[in-house]
This record gives C-alpha cells, sequence and structure tokens, in this order.
C-alpha cells in the first residue's frame, strides 16, 4: 500500500506516518529527513541544496525528485511506503509519477496550526523535533529552540502557501479518486483510528 500524507504544518503529518509505518510494516520517508540528511552527510546532492538555501533560494522541484526517486529505488519500498512532506505542488506530483492507494489529507483551521507551532521546538544538535513541555532533547541532551519559521508571523506566511499550493493537490486526487480527508483537530489517536478506517 502506498500511501502519503498531505497537511498544514502542525497537523501531525510525521507523527501518524511514523504511527502508520509502524502498523503496517512499511517504510515512512519524510522529505525534510531525506533532505536535512544529504546536507548532514555532506553528499554532492547536499552541498548544492546548501549553496542554494545559503542564497535565500527554494531547493528547487528537480533536486528535490531526484533525491525522492533515488530513495523509492531501495527495495524496501516495493510493497509500500508511507510518504510524508511531499508532495507539496502538483508539478512535483507530476514529476515523481507514482501511483499512490490513498492521500490523506489532514484538515487543521489556520488558528490551531500556528497555535500548535508556537509551541515546537527543535534540538540544536541532533535536528529532533518536539511538540511542547521539554527543556533539552530527550535523544542528545542538546539544547532546544523555536525555529524562525515556526514563528507566528512566519507561519502565516507558510500557511498561505501551504493553501495556494495545496488545493490544486487536492483536486488532483480527488479526480485520481484516492482523498481521504480527515479531521486532524482532534486527539493523536483518535485521528489514527479515523485514518485507518478511510484505508478501509
Ligand atoms: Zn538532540
Amino acid at each position: 500500500m502506498k500511501i502519503v500524507l498531505l497537511g498544514p504544518p502542525g497537523s501531525g503529518k510525521g507523527t501518524q506516518a511514523s504511527m502508520l509505518s509502524e502498523k503496517y510494516g512499511l517504510p515512512h520517508i519524510s522529505m525534510g529527513d531525506l533532505l536535512r540528511e544529504e546536507v548532514k552527510n555532506n553528499t554532492d546532492i547536499g552541498k548544492k541544496m546548501k549553496e542554494i538555501m545559503n542564497a535565500g533560494k527554494l531547493v528547487p522541484d528537480e533536486l528535490t525528485v531526484g533525491i525522492l526517486k533515488q530513495r523509492l529505488s531501495k527495495g524496501d519500498s516495493s510493497k509500500g511506503v508511507v510518504l510524508d512532506g511531499f508532495p507539496r505542488n502538483t508539478r512535483q506530483a507530476e514529476m515523481l509519477n507514482e501511483k499512490f492507494d490513498a492521500a490523506i489529507l489532514l484538515e487543521l483551521d489556520d488558528r490551531i496550526a500556528i497555535e500548535r507551532m508556537s509551541k515546537r521546538r527543535q534540538c540544536r544538535d541532533c535536528g529532533k523535533i518536539y511538540s511542547e513541555g521539554r527543556k533539552k532533547c530527550g535523544a542528545c541532551g542538546g539544547e532546544l529552540y523555536q525555529r524562525d519559521d515556526d514563528k507566528p508571523a512566519a507561519m502565516e506566511k507558510r500557511l498561505e502557501i501551504y493553501h495556494t499550493e495545496t488545493k490544486p493537490l487536492i483536486d488532483y486526487y480527488k479526480k485520481k479518486k484516492i482523498l481521504k480527508t480527515i479531521d486532524a483537530m482532534r486527539a493523536v489517536d483518535v485521528v489514527f483510528s479515523d485514518i485507518q478506517k478511510a484505508l478501509g
């Protein structure tokens, strides 16, 4: 089963993706993690990405899709996959050209998204992300900080981009008859049980 998760920042895509991965025994591929790994391992692609980002530019779709295709060509995703953080727009979806069985849309009010993200902290050393209530990283003891793009003003901009880019993507998956819309305002386990029902 090939599943793709869609939803605004704060909708719990990463959490639900890793729960689905465990439940169905499928690899969880997080686009954010893949990109961070390339940079961390200082690969040729990683170096190129760093250059682009340092220049304040967006990583081009060709590069992102290339990294993902490379990851998908590994044997573990032949039976299925849970993909999170990709695609962000229809162009990326078309470039990947992968047939998914379900596109799960986690719906969340902007107000709640901003509220959730304002509590988010990231570890300076290992990059692990926490939703709230910690002072130090549970994995490495590193210092936690709030990323600039999680601050309210930046969040409003991110949500605006999300809505503009995701609307056509929602229609794209609707036409393919694989879109499942889930109310992500509720508790993590309630959302998870709804996703399982939707998957049948
Ligand atoms: Zn850490």
